[in-house]
């Protein structure tokens, strides 16, 4: 009798678009296999680690054609199948390799052939041998200057069991963890591996405000269509409660003892999110972050599958999350660039996340106060449920945008006349001012003061950015970095200077014009080490500090109460670039950083400095709100056909030398593609990078069914070419960077 084989489709870890086929070896049960398992399998003279795709008993090649598979390696740390078909689905989308696409979805340590370690990991929780006596004597002699540790006892009083990464996140320390247990106050033990299920006492009602009449509206109509999928927008203003509606959608999801997954574009936003979630609910949450170690990666992903996690919060990768009894996936800041991977697997977390709801049929809620034109776009035909939030909650008023005309100002240091008085006025009343500028470093160049040379990278014919504090010259293109340089390299003189301004020459600046009151500087080179950002946005709290200079970073949903004034230094490279989106993104950032302002019962006011305050882009954004905006960038797109009207590809090949890749790109677009637009291949806007020529060929169709077509057919070309292995080139299906 011959044996009746079971042939396994698996997706491995290599550069190469299709799946291979396996055998189960005779030693093993054919029938045990299934979607998701991770195996061990020959690979040329390796072995690899691999993800089962397709169970079946069938194939195309002979049995003795084919290898076997090593062996099936720990049930725990398999692959959901709903997970799989997702995780399938998107590379179709993308036409990302599905072995690279299924990398991303596991933790590094589940990539690896080493047995992981998934016995569950230690938790905390009150000392249940003490009477209520006792423990309130402990607490009595505990000294006034152990009021950290109180507060940390209350943390684990209030919830079940709490792990290491859950209490470092929110801010306490292994030494004031320690101090506890050696009170006796606290017992340490294993978490309990089971799904968590809610509770009487699972919400904390303390701090529920009077709902408003909107947000009422909008959570009763979303909790109206918990089963089953249907995708929400809600547009609200900066301060009009989103968090708090989406506070109350997920009391009711965890009623029916379901999951939550709460997708946020940036570490940074995830202790204060944190620190709500933790004070509304008692129920598990987890993080998941790129500030994790791979252990505690795995941990998130463990305890997400079992159901252990009530509540997912997640930066872009924890789309991926293996969930246990999904019941509603909600997108903070939709309109967020950092939703977006940029290299590699170029997937759009926002836009899969609704994917995924779809497929498990339940509801997503994207929230922003400046939605994307994409999403507000899908809202207004009617294709998701479209929520407005119109008035900022409690008392907290709306701050006024008002243009300042720089070429009328005295100018110092970058800042006008009329900030300078207005950060006197603020600073003088006690209150906090924010600056904005979005240009990290010292100077963005350093030149000679005799024949006007510029440093530039030679890798990327762009001039060094001047970094003082850390004495060097850096390249924010391509990262190269060198010595600071002392002579012209052109003229041989010595009158080298900085020219322009970054973010830490004007917190330098700011102290010598404003020498009694202390500023501080957050940006990613403050915020580098671990931990660095909370501490720098807890001293702010705080009022250690009374002037904030910061990027972008600063722009994202951070609640400062007493910050009156927010300043935004240059916005006029928006108003100019040739990437279609910059206006709408230049936007976005404005009204997101006036949302900083005022969010307390003091009113704020936000200043924007600029050359063209009659730019019709500023005038109407600055008059008639983002609303009015957005809907006449719009039409404005409709008329040129371009996203939401139309839907784009994007191929990038970059080369040593500029011909490669321009001739590859070339080659693979003469070809007839009917129901779709070429243009390029074209030197991308920045031409060189890192020593690379780049260059772009722009596939836009009306239909993304004629685009998919003709990016497959590009593929196909590209595959047949002979340049395919000697320039590098990927596939942005709805890029958002046009410009590199
Ligand atoms: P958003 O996420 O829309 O920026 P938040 O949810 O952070 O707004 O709410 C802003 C502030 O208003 C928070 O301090 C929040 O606690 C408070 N808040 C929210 N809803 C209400 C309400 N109905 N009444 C009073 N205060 C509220
Ligand atoms: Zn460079
Ligand atoms: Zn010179």
């Amino acid at each position: 009798m011959t044996t009746q084989f079971t042939y396994l489709q698996i997706a491995l870890p290599i550069p190469m678009r299709q799946s291979f086929t396996y055998l189960v070896p005779e030693t093993l049960n054919q029938l045990s296999f299934t979607r998701g398992d991770r195996v061990l399998v020959p690979f040329g003279n390796r072995k690899l680690i691999g993800v089962v795709l397709v169970v079946s008993d069938e194939c195309d090649v002979a049995s003795d054609k084919l290898k076997a598979i090593i062996e099936r390696l720990d049930d725990n740390s398999k692959l959901t199948m709903q997970q799989v078909d997702f995780l399938s689905l998107c590379a179709r989308y993308y036409h990302h390799p599905i072995g690279d696409v299924v990398t991303q979805a596991l933790p590094v340590l589940l990539r690896q052939i080493k047995p992981v370690d998934l016995s569950p990991p230690a938790c905390w929780l009150k000392n249940p041998e003490l009477s209520e006596q006792q423990f309130n004597d402990v607490c009595q002699s505990m000294k006034k200057s152990a009021a950290k540790q109180k507060q940390l006892l209350n943390f684990i009083c209030e919830h079940d069991e709490l792990t290491w990464p859950e209490i470092r996140m929110a801010g306490y320390s292994k030494a004031q963890l320690n101090a506890l247990l050696n009170k006796a106050l606290i017992i340490e033990q294993t978490v309990k591996q089971q799904p968590f299920t809610f509770k009487a006492n699972s919400v904390n009602d303390d701090d529920k405000p009077q709902l408003s009449v909107e947000q009422a509206l909008v959570i009763s109509t979303i909790n109206q269509r918990l089963d089953g999928f249907s995708c929400h927008l809600i547009d609200g203003i900066t301060g009009s409660g989103k968090t708090e509606v989406y506070l109350q959608i997920i009391e009711q999801v965890l009623k029916q003892d379901k999951q939550v997954l709460l997708l946020v574009p940036e570490i940074g936003l995830t202790p204060q999110t944190l620190s709500r979630f933790e004070k509304r609910f008692r129920v598990p949450v987890v993080l998941h972050h790129s500030g994790l170690n791979d252990n505690e990666r795995l941990q998130t992903w463990h305890q997400t599958k079992q159901g252990r996690a009530a509540i997912i919060i997640a930066t872009r990768s924890g789309v991926f999350s293996p969930l246990h009894k999904p019941g509603i996936i909600i997108v903070d800041e939709e309109h967020d660039g950092s939703l977006k991977q940029q290299e590699g697997f170029r997937y759009h977390a926002r836009d899969i996340a609704i994917l995924r709801a779809r497929q498990l049929h339940i509801p997503i809620v994207l929230g922003t106060a400046t939605p994307s034109l994409e999403t507000l776009q899908n809202a207004l035909s009617g294709k998701y449920q479209y929520h407005q939030l119109t008035k900022r909650a409690g008392k907290s008023s709306i701050s006024t945008i008002e243009l300042i005309d720089m070429a009328r100002e005295q100018v110092e240091f970058g800042l006008s006349g009329s900030l300078k008085k207005a950060m006197q006025d603020t600073l003088k009343r006690g209150e906090q001012v924010l600056i904005f500028l979005n240009r990290r470093g010292f100077a963005p160049a350093i030149s000679c003061q005799e024949c006007n040379w510029i440093c530039e990278c030679q890798r990327c014919n762009k001039p060094y950015t001047l970094h003082q504090g850390q004495s060097l010259l850096i390249c924010h293109h391509c990262g190269s970095q060198k010595r600071i340089v002392r002579q012209c390299g052109s003229c041989g003189s010595i009158r080298i200077k900085p020219l322009g301004q970054g973010t830490e020459q004007l917190e330098q600046r700011l102290l010598e014009l404003f020498p009694d009151y202390s500023a501080i500087r957050i940006d990613r080179d403050s915020t580098r080490r671990k931990g660095e950002l909370a501490k720098l946005l807890q001293q702010v709290t705080n009022k250690e500090h009374q002037i904030l200079v910061g990027t972008q970073m600063l722009a994202k949903g951070h609640h400062f109460p007493d910050v009156t004034l927010v300043a935004v230094l240059d916005v006029d490279g928006a108003l100019f670039s040739y990437d279609f989106r910059a206006p709408e993104h230049m936007a976005q950032l404005l009204v997101q950083v006036a949302g900083r302002a005022g969010r307390e019962s003091k009113p704020g006011k936000v200043m924007v400095q600029t050359q063209y305050p009659e730019h019709p882009l500023l005038q109407d954004l600055v008059n008639n709100g983002y609303q009015h905006f957005a809907r006449y960038a719009l039409i404005e797109r409709q008329q040129a056909m371009i996203p939401p009207f139309g839907f784009q590809a994007l191929f990038r090949a970059e080369g040593n030398y500029p011909n490669m890749p321009e001739t590859l790109l070339r080659d693979v677009s003469q070809q007839d593609f009917s129901q779709c637009m070429v243009s390029g291949p074209i030197a991308a806007a920045q031409e060189k990078k890192a020593g690379k020529y780049r260059f772009h060929l722009l596939l836009q169709a009306k239909e993304r069914k004629d685009l998919h077509l003709a990016v497959q057919h590009v593929l196909t070309a590209i595959a047949g070419h002979e340049l395919n292995s000697k320039v590098r080139w990927s596939v942005d299906i709805d890029p958002q960077e046009l410009s590199w």
